[in-house]
């Protein structure tokens, strides 16, 4: 992937600091986009002491006008993976309307607004690859996923039309759908709830972050260039069984 610039949106932690480091591996030069500038700092560090080159830039994707921003200052990107993204598990009754809005903004609208402002400078260039991180419980639900699970469906649907129109262009666009993994996000969870959710993957394990990066690098890489519109899931053969 040398002479390609990889945006990896939330590449300052978990599963995009996973992408981060790999695409960067692949000879990217890595966006690694966060709020955090502390984290940031220390996946470029990584990247750079590994022999790679990454840049971090600092934006909060619950703000569409820093989205826009986050966009102009990246500028010419090869490689975009929406990662960044939020997830409450709550039943209906106790999601309350700014925390709808959260996972939509963050989850559906910032993947949106990136993909607007970047994709036609890819098709312009005749080349390009989106890979937008969902989860398998956009296509599982069970109770109390409700806005995590919508705002993700409607990212699943929108990756399928951004592929459809990119098509033609050169551009593809992807998506991983991971099963529960092991980032800071999940630590937040105790141990049990964690082995309850791994109980529910046929290898009744959870995925650490490089298996699902492997899987995201590959849709992003030239290695995938006939596929568009796919749904990756890497969950631990879940699907499998029901
Ligand atoms: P995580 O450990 O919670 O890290 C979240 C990342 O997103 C951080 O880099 C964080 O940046 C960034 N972020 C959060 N809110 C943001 C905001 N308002 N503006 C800009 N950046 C923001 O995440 P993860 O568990 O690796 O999950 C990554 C993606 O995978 C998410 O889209 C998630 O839905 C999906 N996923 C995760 C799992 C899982 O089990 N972990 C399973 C399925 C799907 P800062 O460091 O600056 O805070």
């Amino acid at each position: 992937m040398s002479g390609l610039t990889a945006l990896v949106t939330g590449g300052t932690a978990g599963i995009g600091r996973a992408v981060a480091v790999q695409l960067a591996q692949e000879g990217a030069e890595v966006i690694v986009h966060g709020r955090d500038a502390e984290r940031g700092a220390s996946v470029v560090a990584e990247i750079e002491a590994a022999g790679g080159t990454a840049r971090f830039l600092q934006a909060d994707l619950a703000d569409a006008k820093d989205v826009q921003r986050l966009a102009e200052e990246a500028g010419n990107v090869d490689v975009l993976i929406n990662n960044a993204g939020v997830y409450k598990f709550l039943p209906t009754s106790e999601m309350t309307e700014d925390l709808f809005d959260l996972h939509m903004d963050l989850n559906t609208k910032a993947p949106y607004l990136l993909v607007k402002a970047l994709a036609p400078g890819m098709a312009k260039r005749g080349r390009g690859s989106i890979v937008n991180i969902s989860t398998l419980a956009a296509a599982v639900t069970t109770k109390g996923t409700g806005m995590y699970s919508a705002s993700k469906a409607a990212l699943e649907q929108l990756t399928q039309i951004w592929a459809a129109e990119y098509a033609e262009s050169g551009v593809r666009v992807n998506t991983v759908a991971p099963g529960p993994t092991r980032t800071p996000g999940t630590d937040a969870m105790d141990e049990a709830t964690l082995k309850a959710v791994a109980d529910t993957t046929a290898m009744r394990r959870i995925a650490e972050p490089e298996e699902v990066a492997e899987a995201v690098t590959f849709l992003a890489s030239h290695r995938a260039s006939y596929i568009t519109g796919a749904v990756l899931e890497v969950a631990g053969g879940r699907p499998a069984i029901g």
